[in-house]
């Protein structure tokens, strides 16, 4: 397969879920492919309101008749969709595929790590609320570690250079700086949320409930 889109549409995500329809991964498209092809998964497809399964096969034959290349109707209804070309014929990347063979798929804790702090901050300095490129970023122990603050999604947030000079090895209270908010463990992975601003990922929501998901994007 070589990618239609030039940029990649391989490289988009899909929502992977368990067999009882709980999100629990997120993969490449190229991953997605693979699975589907092993028959280890089948497509979920939200067509108005209602989601209908497809097994590879059928996926490809449906997916065909949707194909941008065969009329101007369906080239603007493909509009947000990403389509690989195979030999002879296209493939819709799919944006949610189940598991079916599987009873239990082990849910992946969220990292702490900086790319998922600065994430869930999103990007901006916790004391004046600026916001930077992740190379202008540091992270800030709110009660420094001298003091036995810990390192946890509670006691880390993002902070500028020149905040975190500001406030040296005091508490927020001593330096006499104040916390946009108080920080704590996201209820669903940062950067997911990120990709659920992307109208390419709409579907996804109807899978995600409000809290409880963690999920590693990969
Ligand atoms: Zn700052």
């Amino acid at each position: 397969m070589q990618n239609a889109v030039p940029g990649g549409a391989l490289s988009s995500s899909v929502l992977v879920l368990n067999r009882f329809y709980l999100a629990v991964h997120v993969v490449s498209a190229r991953r997605a492919f693979v699975l589907l092809y092993r028959d280890s998964a089948e497509v979920i497809h939200i067509e108005n309101g209602q989601y209908a399964n497809y097994d590879f096969e059928s996926w490809c034959e449906v997916s065909g008749q949707w194909s941008p290349a065969r009329s101007a109707e369906q080239a603007s209804r493909s509009a947000e969709q990403d389509w690989v070309r195979a030999a002879r014929f296209d493939i819709q990347v799919p944006r949610i595929i189940r598991l079916i063979r599987f009873e239990r798929v082990p849910r992946q804790a969220l990292r702490f790590n900086r790319r998922n702090l600065f994430a869930r901050d999103g990007h901006a300095c916790q004391y004046c609320g600026t916001t930077y490129p992740a190379s202008q970023l540091s992270l800030d122990h709110v009660v420094p570690r001298s003091r036995g603050g810990e390192t946890s999604w509670e006691n880390v947030v993002c902070s500028c250079v020149a905040c975190n000079t500001k406030k040296g090895g005091r508490t927020p209270v001593e330096a006499r700086m104040k916390l946009l908010r108080q920080p704590a463990k996201p209820r669903q992975n940062p950067q997911l949320a990120l990709k659920l601003g992307n109208p390419k990922y709409e579907s996804w929501r109807s899978f995600l409930p409000g809290g409880g998901v963690s999920l590693d994007v990969g």
